[in-house]
């Protein structure tokens, strides 16, 4: 008798070729066919009419075989002509056939057949149908459930999967399969093996519209079960980096106090809280992994300034990297406005230096004489030696992947601290289980003395009221970012669509200095405008979504967005916060083209209601899901065999409460509960 927990090689017919390829989509055991749920389902319960069969639509029907012709076109082909009772015909093609099937295929006889009914020149056909002949002793056709059809791998077919996942179902109902849930669920759920058995071999009255939508109750009860095993298992990571070592950084006042001095504001209670927070890290001998999220404007950079104070005063070096190359120009200003007063140098390292800028600044870091580095993914390149790198700061983290953030931090000895910066605010159900390795400290409250941002929604039709506002904003010397954001395939394109509305704008906007800016241009270029623009030498930026994140010129007090409705909100919240950064009162004109979807109603109302990022955020992840504010990059969750964080996002709060209970379990449960979803190390099942 086979045990699920038996090794895979284990069953008739299997053999060392086949186990590799399971291997490499975590099929090691027999339990985990279990866990290899089908992509669809054919319905072979019931016999179909040739009168109400559908071209495109499989079928299973049950007919007479009339005549069997062998014809030598190009390639030889077996054709067999079915009829039924009322002489409508099917034909059934073969193009690959041997003799003894032909030899069973014999007039008069019922055939059952299952197939895609297709269109040919002579009425309906069916190609390879597979079929039986029930008076030589075949067994019929008919299920009692819908029959699953498996996503396969390489080299493996479908019929020979379906053959194991059936062994394995059928071990699975004499075995016991350990169920975390089913004292957790209080039976509101479906049990593990219920909601296998259901998603392997549905009933015809189970709702196959909600299975293929991943609404299944059955799906969710697994979905749930994946999702905790994730977050229990980036929490035994951030266990396990709680025992790792790093660097003790002894935390110091000398520098911070010379830096609050110089200031000319106080740190918000919020950011000094963060700071405290991060400190407290760094003065401990395990690595910290920090997520630093704030509101746009709510001052993160100075946060991080801070923090690499302490590196500084303990002889460590400090890397902070920044997405776009216009991010990295600014924070070099910034940092070496802040830090050079103390005596700290700086080298700064992007993709569009020459060589011999490069090779200056690569030394300065080699050397350790820079003892805070600023760059963007060039950071990254392998041929970037730290002296002694004891820091590393990310900002706006979602435009990097997980595995950018570990390769810098494989730069040095001891793991170095790391602080990942996100702008965008994320909902705590999400960050309780996308980032449940990371400790997270908020910005929850804006700098005083900030004028809330006044945001209006405008149909593209009013484009003249538009003209008039940037006009009077001009004159009284503030400035205007006008954003393009069509969503064209391609950034030629998106450029294309910015040029034009650039010459209307210059075309009206006579008197106006209004200059273009996008991602097609070079990086000297778009470098260059940036400055231009923040010493106020430009009076309308006409720009794509380039600027989005970060950019500080607070000077500029109007936002124009063109075609907000097709933004998500965090996008739209973004782009916003370019603004509301000086004193001075801030506007925001939302343009879109009539008429709204209600979502979208919903969403422009929002963002005229609240400037709270976090409100918006909560809103994003209910009208829109996790994906805008997860971003493409996904956030080091494994490729998931049921479940999608994005998709799913709607059960966060269960796996939260549900990973909560598991907590409570003791730790060899929870290992048991990762090792059936997540196969990182199969090495318990080699060479059995
Ligand atoms: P973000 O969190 O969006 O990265 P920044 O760090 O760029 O925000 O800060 C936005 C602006 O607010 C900067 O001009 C910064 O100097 C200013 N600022 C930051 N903290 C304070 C504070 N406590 N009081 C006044 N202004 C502040
Ligand atoms: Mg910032």
């Amino acid at each position: 008798m086979q045990h699920l927990s038996d090794p895979i090689i284990s069953l008739n017919g299997l053999g060392p070729k086949a186990q590799e390829r399971l291997n490499a989509i975590g099929i090691y055991a027999l339990e985990h066919f279990l866990f290899h749920l089908p992509n669809r389902y054919q319905d072979k319960t019931k016999f179909t009419t040739l009168s109400t069969a559908q071209v495109g639509s499989e079928i299973l029907i049950e007919l007479t075989i009339d005549r069997i012709e062998e014809v030598a076109t190009r390639q030889r082909q077996l054709l067999c002509y079915l009829s039924d009772d009322n002489n409508r015909t099917l034909l059934l093609r073969f193009f690959h056939f041997n003799q003894h099937q032909k030899q069973q295929l014999t007039r008069g006889e019922l055939i059952q057949c299952f197939g895609e009914v297709k269109i040919g020149r002579d009425g309906l056909e069916i190609h390879h149908p597979e079929y039986r002949l029930i008076s030589k002793g075949q067994p019929t056709l008919i299920e009692k459930t819908l029959s699953p059809v498996y996503p396969l791998t390489g080299g493996i077919h479908q019929p020979q999967i379906k053959k194991w996942i059936n062994i394995a179902l059928e071990t699975l109902q004499k075995s016991d399969l350990f169920d975390y849930f089913e004292n957790l669920s209080k039976n509101s759920m479906p049990t593990l093996k219920q909601a296998l058995h259901t998603l392997h071999h549905p009933k015809i009255d189970d709702n196959i519209d909600q299975i293929a939508n991943f609404r299944h109750i059955s799906q969710q009860r697994l979905i749930i079960e994946e999702l905790c095993a994730q977050k229990l298992s980036l929490l035994m990571l951030k266990n396990e980096r709680k025992q790792a070592i790093s660097n003790i950084f002894n935390i110091s006042k000398v520098l911070p106090d010379q830096l609050s001095a110089n200031l000319g504001f106080k740190l918000t209670a919020a950011q000094q809280r963060c700071v405290d927070e991060i400190n407290t890290d760094l003065s401990l001998d395990h690595p910290m992994l920090r997520l630093l999220q704030g509101d746009v404007g709510s001052g993160k950079t100075i946060v991080a300034v801070f923090a690499c104070l302490q590196a500084a005063e303990n002889g460590f070096q400090a890397a902070i990297m920044a997405p776009t190359e216009i991010l990295a120009n600014q924070h070099y200003h910034g940092f070496r406005d802040y830090l050079e007063p103390l005596g700290i140098q700086i080298a700064f390292l992007t993709g569009s230096q020459n060589a011999q800028q490069r090779s200056e600044q690569l030394a300065l870091i080699i050397s350790g004489s820079a003892q805070v580095v600023i760059g963007t993914h060039a950071l990254f390149q392998k041929s970037v030696q730290f002296n002694k790198l004891g820091l590393v700061i990310i900002d706006e983290q979602h435009k990097f992947g997980v595995h950018q953030r570990l390769s810098l931090a494989q730069k040095a000895h001891n793991t170095p601290h790391q602080l990942v910066m996100t702008a965008t605010p994320i909902p705590r159900s999400l960050t309780m289980s996308a980032y449940a390795d990371l400790d997270s400290s908020i910005i929850d409250e804006l700098p005083p003395g900030r004028s809330p941002i006044q945001t209006i929604a405008l149909a593209n039709n009013k484009k003249d009221k538009v003209l008039d506002k940037i006009r009077q904003v001009c004159k009284e010397n503030n400035q205007v970012y006008w954003v393009c954001t069509l969503i064209e395939e391609s950034e030629v394109l998106r450029a294309q669509a910015a040029t034009t509305t650039h010459l209307y704008l210059e075309e009206n906007l006579p008197d106006l200095n209004v200059v273009l800016i996008h991602g097609k241009m070079n990086k000297q270029e778009k470098n260059d405008i940036m400055l231009r623009f923040s010493t106020g030498d430009i009076n309308v930026l006409v720009a794509t979504t380039v600027i989005e994140v970060g950019v500080n010129v607070p000077n500029a007090s109007l936002m124009v967005i063109e075609n907000s409705e097709r933004l998500g909100l965090a996008q739209l919240h973004q782009l916003r916060g370019r603004v509301g950064r000086g004193s001075d009162a801030s506007i925001c004109i939302l343009m879109y083209q009539p008429p709204l979807s209600s979502n979208a109603i919903e969403r422009l109302d929002i963002l005229r209601q609240t400037n709270d990022g976090f409100k918006i955020a909560n809103k994003d992840l209910e009208l829109r899901g996790p994906g805008e504010i997860l971003g493409t990059q996904q956030t080091g969750i494994a490729d998931m065999k049921i479940a999608n964080i994005v998709r799913d996002g709607y059960l966060l709060k269960q796996v939260n409460y549900y990973a909560e209970q598991l907590l409570q379990n003791d730790e060899k449960n929870q290992q048991a509960l990762i090792n059936r979803w997540i196969t990182h190390d199969k090495s318990q099942y080699a060479n059995t």
